[in-house]
């Protein structure tokens, strides 16, 4: 069958079934503290998807020289916690196994914790590039120790001491900033993202960016806005600066369409993950 060029908006832009990289949703939405929402980000963020190009100019790639899959999303029963993480971690689990490289669209940034449980049992030494205007380190929140404002924690207390690395982090309690100069690393400008990446030298890393990292006037599409980000302009250039490093999962979490009406945030969601595609990819 020869059918002309198809049009398909349920899939990220250029996608296929499967290749290297495959996009995976986790629409996990069940423990946002001020609204929520995050679930309908994976179909968004593909639909906004397609009003970008394949080609990068920053790049000077384009999505059709590599075969990379869009999955589609994890079916994630709503109110179950413990059974979405367990199915997000046997996703992960899965795609790493075959030596693939996961790349989740969430959802809320309680997905980074399985994914990041998953992809540690295959790399043992696995350090976190997590970026966020949130330390999200809390110990609990609410009564709940599983959050996503307490994912962070989590994850630092599974990899051990100094394997977290934060970025753009402008809201914490005075307890989380205690925690991070003691486990983790002292936040840093977003600027210097590519800096810690080449120190990391070859290190198998985890990259989780909660869109909340931007400013609000360039991402007003998230649950929690913290006014005092960078633009999207410096997160593409800082990204930029993550070329060569051994990457092994990333997400993309917090994503909130109604929040948006314009949707520019997940145009923009989108452009990272091209970008992201086109840097590992
Ligand atoms: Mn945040
Ligand atoms: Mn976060």
């Amino acid at each position: 069958m020869s059918l002309p060029p198809l049009f398909r908006p349920g899939r990220f832009l250029g996608a296929g079934e499967t290749g290297r990289i495959c996009l995976l949703g986790a629409p996990l939405d069940v423990t946002a503290s001020y609204r929520p929402g995050s679930r309908f980000a994976p179909g968004a963020i593909r639909e906004a998807s397609n009003s970008l190009e394949e080609y990068s100019l920053a790049l000077d790639r384009e999505l059709g020289e590599l075969a990379y899959g869009d999955l589609g999303d994890l079916e994630l029963a709503p109110g179950e916690v413990g059974r979405s993480l367990a199915a997000i971690e046997a996703a992960v689990g899965t795609l790493t196994e075959e030596g693939r490289l996961p790349f989740l669209l969430g959802g809320e940034h309680l997905v980074t914790l399985p994914a990041v449980r998953a992809v540690h049992r295959h790399h043992a030494d696995l350090v976190v590039l997590h970026l966020d205007a949130h330390a999200d380190l809390r110990e609990e929140y609410g009564g709940e120790t599983l959050s996503h404002a307490t994912v962070l924690r989590r994850v630092a207390e599974l990899l051990g001491t100094g394997r977290v690395h934060h970025f753009g982090i402008r809201s914490a309690t005075r307890s989380e900033a205690a925690f991070a100069r003691e486990h983790t690393h002292p936040f840093r400008p977003v600027a210097e993202l590519g800096a810690v990446a080449r120190d990391l030298a070859g290190q198998p890393c985890y990259l989780t960016v909660d869109i909340d990292v931007l400013d609000p006037a360039y991402a007003p599409g998230t649950g929690t806005p913290e006014p005092g980000g960078i633009s999207s302009a410096a997160l593409l250039e800082a990204f930029a600066g993550l070329a060569g490093i051994n990457l092994a999962g990333l997400d993309l979490v917090e994503v909130l369409p109604a929040s948006d009406p314009s949707g520019r945030t997940a145009v923009l969601a989108a452009k990272i993950l091209r970008e992201a595609i086109l840097l590992f990819g």
